[in-house]
């Protein structure tokens, strides 16, 4: 099972991360998204990390050219259905990723694996929303996806050994550490971090620190190179509420309560670095204010 032509569903933050180190090991990537603005933005944004990186000297010149020439854009989901690997990396909804799978299904060949980049959602459900259950499984790269080591693999009940081998691989190409995780609500590393920011939110909510007392406290206290609120705003607030409600739900434990204030962020549409703000404001020239 030779994996050399990927599809990535959702031109977001992720999605656009998994195109470029996908791209950068030399597979051919076909991305898609539901928003025509996000999707024009892709090469482009994919474009200046690359430079990023060969401003720090991770990669040469040559391989940014060769990297940005392997990503193709289609607004047509359908488009991805011959390809080896279909990786969704689109809102985290489970509404929307079932949609995207039923609708992607009909136009698959037989082989093609599908994955989601899902940070909560149980694989075993997903998966069953296709015809190939054995042919599915959780690929969870984290943000920013060319920058950070892991990619958390989930099987799902059904997931075979031949697809868990093929992805492994696939992984391994990219020279990323793979850690398997079982199909549990938000698997492991989310399991622990989403509800160590919430109870951060919970810090701020209940007036015990301020934005910048609890996230000095943590990066200088407990040696993390960023600070819970801060780390929440380039997650993306919308997702740690989402990964809270699907602990909650899933666990059915009120200790994964979500705090209101983050629900209140997100009715707000304080996304955090998105939309330019959430605990902090993005909007300015200067270093990021705190908005409480
Ligand atoms: P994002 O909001 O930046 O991007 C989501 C993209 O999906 C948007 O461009 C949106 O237009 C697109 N989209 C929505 N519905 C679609 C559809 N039906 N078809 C095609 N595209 C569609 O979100 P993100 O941060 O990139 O997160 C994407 C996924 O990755 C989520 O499942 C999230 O849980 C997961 N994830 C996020 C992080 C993180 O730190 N942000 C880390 C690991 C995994």
């Amino acid at each position: 099972m030779t994996i050399n032509r990927v599809g990535v569903v959702g031109a977001g933050q992720m999605g656009n991360g998994i195109a470029h180190v996908f791209a950068l090991s030399g597979f051919d990537v076909l991305v898609t998204d539901t928003n025509p603005e996000a999707l024009d933005a892709c090469p482009v944004v994919v474009g200046r990390n690359l430079d990023r990186q060969v401003a720090r000297g991770t990669i040469p010149a040559e391989a940014r050219e060769a990297a940005l020439s392997r990503i193709r854009t289609t607004p047509d989901l359908a488009d991805l259905g011959g390809l080896d690997l279909v990786i969704e990396a689109a809102t985290e909804r489970e509404s929307v990723k079932s949609a995207i799978f039923e609708a992607l299904v009909p136009h698959c060949a037989a082989e093609t694996i599908l994955a989601t980049n899902t940070s909560s959602i149980s694989i075993t459900r997903l998966a069953s929303r296709t015809d190939r259950p054995d042919r599915f499984m959780g690929i969870h790269f984290m943000n920013p996806v060319p920058v950070m080591q892991l990619v958390e693999l989930i099987r799902g009940i059904a997931t075979s050994q031949e697809t868990y081998a093929a992805v492994l691989s696939v992984v391994e190409r990219l020279g990323k550490t793979a850690a398997t995780a079982e199909d549990f609500p938000a698997f492991i590393v989310n399991r622990i971090l989403i509800p160590m920011i919430n109870e951060a939110v919970y810090t701020l909510h209940e007036g015990v620190g301020t934005v910048a007392s609890i996230d000095t406290s943590l990066k200088l206290g407990a040696n993390h190179p960023m600070g819970p609120l801060e780390l929440a705003d380039f997650i993306g607030l919308d997702t740690c509420l989402a990964i809270m409600t699907v602990l909650h739900d899933g666990l059915a434990d009120t200790k994964y309560r979500p705090c209101p204030l983050l629900v209140k962020y997100v009715e707000a549409g304080w996304l955090g670095r998105k939309t330019g703000r959430g605990f902090y404001d993005y909007r300015g020239d200067g270093p990021p204010v705190p908005t409480r």
